[in-house]
């Protein structure tokens, strides 16, 4: 999607040092940082969020990352966060995980 933040990093338009990229995903760190470790993990294809998903592939190939990511970090403990729609907290309209990590989290979140 042409005004999408997201594709932009996804096409490499806005430059970004990815933390993990392959054909189908990028991810790299979040711009406000939440914890030591907030890092991004996006679909390249536009997606708006968890219910615009049509092959559940996708989620697959995004938490394939995932533990790709916490491996080669040594990260063992973490949270992974997808916010659907504005109440929940999404501010961004390409559907994202968030992995949190290098602090306690609260349980629960509020
Ligand atoms: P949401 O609130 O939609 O779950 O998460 C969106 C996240 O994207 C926020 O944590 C916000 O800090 C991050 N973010 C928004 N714009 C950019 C950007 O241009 N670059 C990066 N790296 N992160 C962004
Ligand atoms: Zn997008």
């Amino acid at each position: 999607m042409t005004d999408c933040i997201f594709c932009k990093i996804a096409n490499h338009e806005i430059p970004t040092t990815p933390v993990f990229e392959n054909d189908k995903v990028i991810a790299f760190n979040d711009l406000e940082p939440q914890a030591p470790v907030h890092i991004l993990v996006i679909p390249k294809k536009h997606v708006a969020s968890v219910k615009d998903v049509e092959d559940l592939e996708m989620m697959k190939d995004l938490f394939d990352a995932v533990q790709k990511i916490v491996k080669e970090k040594n990260i063992t403990d973490f949270r992974t966060v997808i916010n659907t729609g504005k109440e929940a907290g999404q501010s961004v309209f390409h559907l994202h995980i968030h992995i949190l990590a290098g602090r306690p989290l609260l349980w629960p979140p509020g």
